[in-house]
């Protein structure tokens, strides 16, 4: 599933490729994604140029000229393949449910073999009410999201800090993999009730939260030159982490005999040092 450093490497590459082009053509293949793409999907957006590409969360926002938006989820298995017009092919990929085509004959294709994604149309004015939105915390690398606003969100709370974070109302578009990543970078353990996190150990999580993001980010800044030479691809990125996915593995921090732990909390992984997070 992408997380939000992927969603946001794919935001920069589509940015690159539909900022100030207008969109001639949408063919919508297959409407029963995760929610129904609605039946004007294609008459709304043929002709708009977008304005910009945005991000909330882990849904991406294009802002068309006209005030609508177009609300974009990746759901489980989404990707983004971006076709220059001088490398379009005619080969259809079985997955591809929406197409996008440029004025200029490049093509933006959806492909989405498990239908988890999915492809919405709202109005700019109304973006912050709108179901998926209205409810949803703050953005982890935004001004907004800090230690006060963290403690704030999670001082009542009687469950494992590694819940609280998964808990969208609480921040936005933190998934799984950095939740792991960001608790054993601040040395909290994931089983530490988030009532029970000391104010400072707050401040320490945000910073670890945002250094954890920022470098998945540029890592994907780096693969994200790659696709402008590749089939344009945009959807994962391999990247290193120093406990997800490592069970058994040596601790890269510490020198506890142990090394990464891997528990089960509401049936997600958690991997983490049992020495160093407390
Ligand atoms: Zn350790």
């Amino acid at each position: 599933m992408p997380e939000l450093p992927e969603v946001e490497t794919i935001r920069r590459g589509l940015k690159i490729a539909l900022e100030g082009r207008r969109i001639a053509c949408v063919e919508v293949r297959r409407r029963d994604l995760r929610i129904p793409v609605p039946d004007d999907f294609e008459s709304k957006i043929e002709g708009r140029v977008v304005e910009s590409l945005t991000r909330r969360g882990k849904y991406l926002l294009v802002n068309l000229d006209d005030g609508r938006v177009v609300i974009v989820h990746l759901g489980m298995s989404g990707r983004m393949i971006i076709e220059p017009a001088s490398l379009r092919s005619n080969v259809e990929g079985l997955h591809e449910h929406v197409v996008f085509e440029l004025e200029d004959g490049a093509r933006i294709r959806f492909s989405d073999p498990r239908r988890f994604g999915l492809m919405a149309l709202t109005d700019r004015d109304s973006i912050d009410t709108h179901p998926f939105f209205l409810d949803m915390g703050p953005e982890p690398l935004s001004e907004a999201f800090d230690g006060a606003s963290l403690h704030a969100a999670i001082r009542t709370k009687r469950t494992p800090i590694k819940s609280a974070l998964l808990d969208q109302h609480v921040v936005a578009g933190l998934g799984n993999i950095y939740v792991c990543e960001a608790l054993y970078r601040a040395g909290i353990s994931p089983r530490r009730l988030a009532v029970n996190v000391s104010r400072p150990r707050i401040d320490r999580l945000v910073e670890a939260i945002r250094e954890v993001l920022l470098e998945a980010i540029e890592a994907g800044g780096s693969t994200l030159k790659d696709y402008t030479r590749a089939d344009g691809e945009l959807g994962y990125f391999q990247h290193r982490f120093a406990v997800y996915d490592r069970a058994g593995e040596p601790c890269p921090e510490c020198d506890c005999s142990v090394g990464v732990a891997h528990i089960v909390q509401s049936n997600r992984s958690t991997y983490f040092c049992a020495k160093r997070q407390r």
